[in-house]
C-alpha cells in the first residue's frame, strides 16, 4: 500500500480552534484509505510518493447532500433543450433533434427553463408545429413540471372532461382542453410510464458522465435522492465495471399511494446492495416528497398563494399517512430524506421526524429536511430541537429569474424574502448540510459556496437577505463536515485515522474575491485515499 504526502499547501482540516478559527497545517500524510498524520510528523514519515501543491488549498472531499446522477448523466442522450432563451429555440431544437433521429420513437427532452411562458404554461401546439406525428415529452429543470405535445396527451389519454389527479394537475385552457403543461408525478407518471425505458448500457453511459463531473469537481460522496428499483441494479452493475469512484448513498422512493408495499423491497434491496460489497455503495436512506414546488405552485404552503387565493399548494402525503411511514421505516433503521419546500411541507415534514422519534425511541437517526426553501418562524428552531439535518441547495439562494418570474408572484414580497435562512438555521444550532439537486442546478460545490457567501447574482448588484449569508469557512463545513454527517461519518474532519477524502484547489476559497470562488480550478481528488482525479 502507498504512502502519499501532499506537501506545501494549506490543509484546512475542517476543525474548530477554541475561538471558532478553523485549525490548518501544511502537509497531510495518507495510506489505505486513511489518514496517518498532519503537519510536521507527516514530513518526518517517509512517503512513497509526494505531492507539492504549489502553495493550493486542500480541504475534506466535497459531498453533495442531495443529487440526481442518473438523471444529470442521461441529459445528454436527449434533445439539447436545457439554456434555450425562448420557448420557440426549445421548439426548434426539439424538432432538429426529432429530425436527425427518425427512428426515436419519443422524442425526450430534460431540463428546459420553465419560466419562458407566462404562469409556466407551456403548450402543445408549440411543439406540434415541429413534431406533429411522434410524442413529445420535456421534462423542466424544476423536475416537477412537464411539456407534451399533442400526440403525447393522446396516448396518455389526456382529453376534454379527463379527471385530475389527486397528486398532480393537468393543466387546461379556458375550454377545458389540456394544454401541454403537467405539474407533479400524478399529472405526468402515466406519460413516462408509456416512453421506453432506456436500456442498461445507455444508463452505464450516464453514470460514467455523472461520476465524472462529480469527481472532477471534488465530490467524494454523494447522496442519490430518488432512486428507483431498477437504479439500485443500474448502480451495483455500475460499480463492477469500475464506473464508479465516489461513494453513492442511494436513497429509495417510498410512493405515497405504495409505500405499505414498498416497505419490503426497501429492506430487499438495502440487503441486495450490502451483499454486492463494494465500499462505495450503500442504500440505507428512504426518500419522501412532501410537496411539489412554488413555482408550479405546488409547492405546500401555511398561507394561500397570493396568484391563487384558495389554494395552499399540493401536499403529496396526508400528515398523519407521512408519519406512519417515516416512523415504520425509522424503526427498521432506515435515515429518512424529505424533499419540503413550502412552509407547510416544513412543518409536515418536522412532525413526522418528531413523532418517529417520540415512537421509536433516541437513537442516532441523523434526519434530513431537503431544499428547506421556506420555514415558519416557529418552526425554525425545531430543526435543532430534532437532531434534523438542513439540507440546502445553495446555488438556489439568489434572486434569479425563477424568483422575480415565478416565485415572488406567488409568495408575495413578505414570504419572498423569508426563503434559505441558511444563517439563521445555522445559527440555530442545527446540522446543516449542501447539495446540488444537480441536474436542476449545477453540481460544482465551488458554485455553491460563492453564492453561499455572496447571495449574488452579479459583483456589484444586491446581496439578498445579507443576514442570510455565511462566511467561506461556515460554507465549506457545510460542504465538507456538513455532508460527512449526513452520510454516517464519524470524524467529518481531517486528522489522523480519519478517512482520507481530499481535494486539492488551486486557491484559498478564503482570501480570493468572493465572487471568483467558482472558478477556483480542482487540481486534485482522493476518495479513500485514490486518486480519482
Ligand atoms: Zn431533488
Amino acid at each position: 500500500m502507498a504512502t502519499v504526502r501532499i506537501e506545501n499547501a494549506t490543509i484546512w482540516t475542517g476543525s474548530p480552534l477554541p475561538g471558532g478559527a478553523i485549525a490548518v497545517t501544511d502537509s497531510v500524510l495518507f495510506e489505505g484509505g486513511r489518514i496517518l498524520a498532519l503537519g510536521a510528523t507527516a514530513k518526518r514519515l517517509v512517503a512513497d510518493e509526494v505531492i507539492d501543491a504549489v502553495g493550493g488549498f486542500v480541504c475534506l472531499g466535497f459531498g453533495d447532500g442531495h443529487v440526481h446522477p442518473l438523471f444529470g448523466g442521461l441529459e445528454p442522450q436527449f434533445a439539447p433543450v436545457r439554456d434555450r432563451a425562448s420557448a420557440q429555440e426549445i421548439a426548434e431544437v426539439v424538432g432538429r433533434w426529432a429530425q436527425e433521429h427518425p427512428t426515436a420513437e419519443w422524442i425526450r427532452g430534460e431540463g428546459f427553463d420553465h419560466t419562458l411562458a407566462p404562469n409556466g404554461v407551456f403548450m402543445a401546439a408549440w411543439l406540434d408545429a415541429v413534431v406533429p406525428d411522434r410524442p413529445v415529452v420535456l421534462r423542466a429543470t424544476d423536475y416537477h413540471t412537464v411539456w407534451v405535445n399533442s400526440e403525447a396527451l393522446r396516448r396518455a389519454g389526456y382529453q376534454r372532461g379527463l379527471v385530475q389527479p389527486h397528486d398532480g394537475e393537468i393543466v387546461l385552457d379556458e375550454f377545458g382542453d389540456p394544454t401541454g403543461t403537467l405539474r407533479e408525478w400524478g399529472a405526468w407518471r402515466p406519460v413516462y410510464a408509456l416512453v421506453p425505458e432506456v436500456d442498461l448500457k445507455t444508463r452505464m453511459i450516464a453514470i460514467a458522465q455523472a461520476n465524472e463531473c462529480f469527481v472532477s469537481a471534488g465530490l467524494t460522496w454523494i447522496q442519490d435522492a430518488w432512486v428507483e428499483a431498477t437504479d439500485v441494479d443500474t448502480w451495483i452493475e455500475a460499480d463492477r465495471s469500475g464506473l464508479v469512484t465516489c461513494r453513492v448513498a442511494m436513497a429509495l422512493w417510498a410512493d405515497p399511494n405504495s409505500w405499505r408495499d414498498q416497505v419490503e423491497q426497501f429492506v430487499t434491496a438495502r440487503t441486495k446492495v450490502d451483499a454486492a460489497g463494494s465500499p462505495r455503495l450503500v442504500a440505507n436512506t428512504i426518500k419522501f416528497f412532501a410537496d411539489g414546488v412554488i413555482e408550479s405552485a405546488t409547492g405546500a404552503l401555511l398561507e394561500p398563494y397570493c396568484d391563487c387565493p384558495h389554494s395552499k399548494g399540493l401536499p403529496n402525503w396526508q400528515p398523519d399517512e407521512l408519519k406512519s411511514a417515516v416512523a415504520a421505516i425509522d424503526a427498521l433503521g432506515f435515515q429518512t430524506h424529505i424533499h419540503a419546500i413550502g412552509d407547510g411541507a416544513a412543518r409536515m415534514a418536522l412532525d413526522a421526524i418528531e413523532h418517529a422519534s417520540v415512537i421509536n425511541g433516541a437513537r442516532d437517526r441523523r434526519p434530513v429536511i431537503a431544499h428547506t426553501q421556506l420555514v415558519a418562524d416557529a418552526d425554525l428552531g425545531r430543526f435543532a430541537e430534532l437532531g434534523v439535518i438542513a439540507n440546502f441547495e445553495p446555488y438556489w439562494a439568489k434572486f434569479d429569474s425563477w424568483q422575480t418570474e415565478l416565485t415572488e408572484p406567488r409568495l408575495g414580497a413578505e414570504r419572498t424574502n423569508r426563503q434559505f435562512m441558511i444563517g439563521t438555521i445555522l445559527r440555530s444550532g442545527a446540522p446543516i448540510s449542501f447539495g446540488s439537486d444537480w441536474p436542476v442546478t449545477t453540481y460544482a460545490p465551488l458554485a455553491g459556496i460563492q453564492v453561499a457567501v455572496t447571495r449574488k447574482m452579479t459583483a456589484t448588484g444586491p446581496t439578498w437577505m445579507p443576514q442570510e449569508c455565511l462566511t467561506v469557512e461556515e460554507a465549506l463545513l457545510a460542504y465538507t463536515s456538513g455532508v460527512a454527517f449526513q452520510a454516517g461519518d464519524s470524524a467529518g474532519v481531517i486528522r489522523p485515522g480519519a478517512r482520507a477524502d481530499l481535494v486539492w484547489l488551486a486557491a484559498d476559497p478564503r482570501t480570493v474575491d468572493p465572487m471568483q470562488i467558482e472558478n477556483i480550478a480542482v487540481l486534485g481528488t482522493w476518495a479513500d485515499g485514490r486518486r480519482v482525479w
